[in-house]
């Protein structure tokens, strides 16, 4: 019977566990093991239930057309449970100068794609618009160097774009700064795009007219997917699927050494453990710290990916009190507007099954790169700067039915210039270590399943390596 350690259970770690537990089911001859540091499994996806209404404190969705966690949905037998987003309410305005703009049909992701609704809109000056007009002609051209997101959008749009559209939805989505964040590792389709077209408005116009050609009259899936009962109903769906004496919470893990052919895994206050193989799907600095004795080169670059932390506020309100909203998904706030806040999600639109009718749900985001003071700040003073700017903004004084502040230390990997060849040295390395894999946000993805797939992957790697072992050994 071979043994494995999973370290980390955050999605990652436990979709880990999961296919360990299928692989077992079928005749694997193992066992595992999950070692999680905190009280609760999850780690970032976690959901509460306040006055009727679903809070989620970490991630609240995942983007549909990435395949992997739909597909664990349907084998954990969750999938009457997922829901869509409402599209039909999906408006995304922008803050300029105090004011919320729409962001302009058909501009998607931060790519103008219609012209008459770009060339009316209040959201560009005309400086940028004639700019997008020209972007049409971009020539093709290889990408030589890693340049910055903030590079490459500028180099086609501008620099008002970066600032009220790039920086906005990368904040967003990696708590990141455009001008760090790597294009060839965030955005991969705009560098093929610009490789293969030059301009991104062709290139994204002629992709969106491919898609809507092959989906032929299928009806339009949702752009984001979730559960009804929240994120959390993933988590709790895979632990009932594991074997319970294998799950180890307040169990922190602070070394894990070579030791004739196995690993000793270090256990604060409890000694240390055997195994034959390790999955680490800690945060990748953390699995780092815990790798320094097995290989010095690769521990410094899992020690080289850094972090954002984020702020996640939400408040619960009585319907009739947010009149003033205008419709839609929510707002962004770009950097130059001063203001703390990042975004805020009207999430009883987006998601009108998190809330009753009569009530209504604002998630608002703090922190990010750039604001890591935040995290020290006490809930009240968090919550009044999130109503302070919410007053100014959307106008909104009353005083919210409830709130909640969840604090998010170190949770976001940054993607950052020189992410691509860092992450293909880690693996060559891993590579050459028998019987060690890594999952986690930090590699191939950030999203909820971009870690399902990590976390597949490393288990599978584990299963079909154990199995070569024992049929050496068998012959
Ligand atoms: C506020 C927020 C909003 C987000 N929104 C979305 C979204 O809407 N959609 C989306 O797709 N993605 C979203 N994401 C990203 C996504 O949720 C995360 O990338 C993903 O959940 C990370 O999962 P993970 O298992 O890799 O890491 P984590 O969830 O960080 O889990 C790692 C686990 O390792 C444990 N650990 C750490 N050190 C040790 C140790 N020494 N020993 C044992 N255990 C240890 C931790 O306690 C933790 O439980 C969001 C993230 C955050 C923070």
């Amino acid at each position: 019977m071979k043994r494995v350690a999973i370290i980390g259970g955050g999605i990652s770690g436990l979709t880990a566990a999961f296919h360990l537990e299928k692989a077992r089911a079928l005749g694997s001859d193992l066992r595992y093991t999950l070692l999680e540091a905190g009280r609760r499994l999850g780690g970032s996806m976690n959901s509460d239930r306040v006055e009727g209404c679903l809070v989620e404190a970490g991630p609240d969705s995942f983007l549909t057309e990435k395949p992997w966690a739909l597909t664990l949905c349907k084998e954990l037998g969750i999938d009457e449970q997922l829901i869509g987003s409402n599209d039909a309410q999906r408006k995304t305005y922008i803050v300029v100068d105090g004011r919320l703009i729409a962001m302009p049909d058909g501009l998607m992701f931060m790519v103008p794609t219609k012209l008459v609704p770009t060339a009316l809109s209040p959201l560009f000056s005309w400086g940028t618009k004639v700019r997008m007009a020209r972007e049409l002609l971009h020539p093709p051209r290889p990408m030589e160097d890693d340049e910055t997101v903030g590079e490459l959008v500028e180099r086609h749009f501008g620099a008002e774009v970066v600032d009220r559209l790039a920086d906005p939805l990368l904040s967003g989505v990696y708590g990141g700064d455009a001008n760090k964040l790597s294009a060839r590792a965030v955005l991969p389709r705009f560098v093929e795009m610009e490789e293969k077209y030059g301009s991104l408005s062709r290139a994204m116009l002629a992709a969106h007219n491919k898609m809507r050609a092959m989906a032929g009259k299928q009806p339009a899936r949702p752009l984001f997917s979730s559960l009804k009962d929240g994120m959390q109903q993933m988590v709790d769906a895979i632990a009932a699927r594991l074997d319970p004496s294998a799950l180890r919470l307040r169990t922190r893990v602070r070394g894990i050494y070579p030791e004739n052919d196995r690993w000793r895994v270090a256990i604060d206050m409890s000694g240390s453990e055997l195994y034959d193989s390790v999955i680490v799907a800690t945060p990748a600095n953390i699995a780092g710290a815990l790798l320094e004795a097995v290989d010095r080169d690769l521990a410094d670059d899992l020690l080289g990916i850094t972090y954002s932390s984020s702020v996640t506020v939400t408040l619960g309100y009585h319907m009739d009190q947010l009149s003033q909203l205008p419709p839609g998904f929510g707002f962004l706030v770009p950097r130059s507007e001063g203001r703390r806040m990042l975004a805020c999600t009207f999430v009883h639109n987006k998601f009108p099954h998190r809330a009753p009718a009569d009530k209504g749900i604002l998630r608002c985001f703090l922190g990010g790169a750039r604001d890591e003071a935040v995290l020290n700040q006490t809930d009240d003073e968090i919550v009044n700067t999130v109503r302070s700017e919410l007053k100014d903004i959307v106008k909104l004084d009353a005083r919210p039915m409830f709130e909640r502040v969840y604090r998010w230390r170190g949770a976001m990997a940054q993607y950052e210039s020189g992410h691509i060849a860092r992450i293909a040295r880690i693996e060559k390395c891993v590579k050459q270590i028998p019987g060690l894999e890594l999952a986690g946000n930090a590699y191939h993805g950030i999203g909820v399943p971009d870690c399902i797939r990590e976390g597949m992957h490393a288990a599978n790697a584990v299963v079909q390596a154990l199995s070569m072992a024992s049929s050496v050994q068998s012959n």
